[in-house]
């Protein structure tokens, strides 16, 4: 997939079969994991990704299927992935693993909400849990290793999913308000960055271009969030994927 071969049997672009892979890169970095992109893809009508999305994404030779790891950068013949996007996307794959060893996650990121694993208890480090029932009609988050009947367990308070929301937005806000000196702090990464911060920079450029938000969208969350510490439940540190932290207190 990716390459055909010419009548000299050069290896050529196939279009179609390099739009996939392209757009397999560009949904892993705008953060989506492996399952969700495959899922994406099939609902686009695009079969049989969910073997290779990791292969794709890492290169990795699959089983009958030596081809795959000639796809990418080989510089003898066009290469549907520059070098650079590549090695940011090697360095982001680090960069979850290190995330889930660190909060102990099993896996990165799920469909039931854009902040899952992403909401941090500043008292004992583990991911907030978002809860299956509300109070007072408001859906709620818990820390995970805080037990009801444990006064031994991690006493953090729960938050309001509405605060999270709050505490994005009002972020978000603070980080377009604050445009002009951030824009210089980016042009320097994507000057001498790493290829992962390179490609932070230019996505935060990118989103920053739409100004203020009212509303908060999962695709945003996902994209520029690398976590939210909440201190309790109207404080909390926003970190965004560009080191950017705002820290942020929201009203009740
Ligand atoms: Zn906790």
């Amino acid at each position: 997939m990716g390459y055909d071969k010419d009548e000299n049997g050069k290896l050529i672009v196939n279009k179609e079969q390099a739009k996939i892979v392209k757009r397999i890169y560009k949904l892993f970095e705008e953060g989506y994991n492996c399952s969700q992109i495959s899922n994406i893809l099939e609902r686009e009508g695009v079969k049989g990704t969910k073997t290779y999305t990791v292969d794709f994404l890492t290169k990795k030779k699959v089983k009958n299927h030596g081809e795959v790891d000639q796809y990418f950068m080989e510089d003898s013949h066009e290469a549907i992935i520059p070098k650079d996007e590549w090695q940011a996307v090697q360095m982001e794959f680090e960069r979850r693993d290190a995330y889930k060893d660190e909060v102990g996650l099993h896996a990165f990121g799920n469909d039931s909400s854009p902040f899952s694993g992403r909401i941090i208890c500043s008292h004992c480090g583990k991911p907030y849990r978002r809860c299956g029932w509300s109070r007072n009609g408001k859906k709620f988050w818990m820390c995970a290793s805080k037990k009801a009947k444990d006064a031994s367990s991690c006493q953090a308070d729960n938050i309001f999913e509405e605060s999270i929301f709050e505490a994005f937005r009002v972020a978000w806000n603070g980080v377009v308000a604050n445009k002009n000196k951030l824009t210089e702090k980016w042009d320097e990464q994507i000057e001498s960055g790493t290829p992962l911060e390179r490609l932070r920079a230019k996505q935060m450029k990118m989103m920053i271009e739409d100004g203020p938000i009212q509303t908060v969208i999962p695709e945003h969350v996902i994209l520029v969030l690398e976590r939210i510490i909440a201190y309790d439940k109207t404080h909390f540190e926003v970190r965004f994927l560009d080191g950017t932290m705002k820290r942020i207190a929201i009203s009740e």
